[in-house]
């Protein structure tokens, strides 16, 4: 039996109701709502039946359990969740600009989850997964990305394997040791999830075509590249997918990668063929979409099959 674990933020989101520049004006505000990539992406993972476990931290207060609630009633393993006497859930403000961009007041990094880091117990999770997903978004402190690559080498060592979403865009590839980390993540991943431009990040490609066949050259089994309201596509050595994105309203985009990505973790683990597991994944980065709150499209096994057939 595999179980899937990740490591890294979990945080609150609170979100203005009325689109503009930023919060330097008082304006009405929805919240929280659970999330932190990591954590959408392991909520749908337990929302699917498939057993799963974080590591992470939060304060003692109703922040963290807003995410330990949510996340214990979908499924997920919550023992590694420590809960800090003195310390404060990490939480982002997100307000949407008339354009569709996002203007962010993200407090992680200071905050319960920025102190991440392994001790006995966690150590004893570990060893009971057999697969670690990591988030790009994680490695935003030195103690996180430590406690990811000893996850990543001690699930390696049993036969385990990875999947890496590198979950960023190029401009926050700035943070010291950032580039290094992410590099040494991809050197040991079996599945490679990148987001459009992504899949240029570590190499010096300049098409698609020669990126995919540079990155498989270097031992990655599969990639699958996310490509927003146009779908997605599936590689691998013998084969490669495309497949076009289920037509839904769009109401929140928030967390449809991180959906995407554990439902199809989720299926590849269990030796779905790629067409199948692309096709989940796609009806769960659309059932996404269409909830306001990150973490609030998640999505059941019969929930997929619904959207699957009324659109086959
Ligand atoms: P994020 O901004 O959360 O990091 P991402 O860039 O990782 O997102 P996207 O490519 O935006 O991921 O979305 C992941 C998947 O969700 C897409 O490949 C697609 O299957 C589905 N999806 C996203 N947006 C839409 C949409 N508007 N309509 C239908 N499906 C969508
Ligand atoms: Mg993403």
């Amino acid at each position: 039996m595999s179980k899937i674990l990740t490591i890294g933020e979990i945080l609150v989101e609170i979100v203005a109701t009325s689109k503009g520049n930023g919060f330097r004006e008082a304006v009405p505000l929805i919240g929280p709502f659970p999330s932190g990539a990591p954590a959408i992406f392991i909520d749908q993972v337990g929302k699917l039946g498939q057993d799963c476990a974080i590591i992470s931290r939060v304060g003692d207060d109703d922040f963290g359990y807003v995410n330990i609630d949510r996340l214990t009633q979908d499924g997920v393993d919550v023992s590694g969740i420590e809960i800090l006497k003195q310390g404060t859930t990490g939480s982002a403000f997100v307000r949407y600009r008339e354009d569709g961009s996002r203007a962010f007041v993200f407090n992680i990094r200071y905050s319960a989850c920025g102190t991440i880091s392994l001790n006995d117990e966690t150590l004893k999770l570990i060893d009971t997964c057999t697969h670690l997903h990591v988030m790009g978004t994680a490695l935003y402190a030195p103690s996180v990305v430590e406690s990811i690559l000893t996850a990543l080498t001690r699930i390696k060592a049993k036969g385990g394997t990875v999947s890496f979403d590198p979950n960023l865009r190029p401009e926050i590839l700035d943070s010291p040791g950032m580039r290094e980390a992410l590099q040494t993540v991809l050197s040991k991943t079996d599945l490679f999830m990148p987001s459009g431009e992504e899949l240029f990040l570590f190499t010096a490609a300049k098409t698609e075509a020669d990126a995919v066949a540079e990155l498989l050259g270097r031992g990655i089994k599969a990639i699958v590249v996310k490509r927003g309201s146009k779908g997605a596509s599936y590689f691998d050595a013998s084969q490669s997918v495309d497949m076009a994105s289920f037509t839904v309203e769009e109401i929140d985009p928030t967390g449809a990668g991180d959906c995407f990505g554990a439902t199809f973790v989720t299926f590849w683990l269990k030796g779905t063929a790629p067409q199948e597991a692309l096709r989940y994944a796609n009806a769960s980065g659309a059932r996404a979409v269409t909830k306001a709150g990150p973490m609030e499209g998640a999505s059941t096994k019969a929930e997929l099959d619904q959207l699957i057939e009324a659109q086959a």
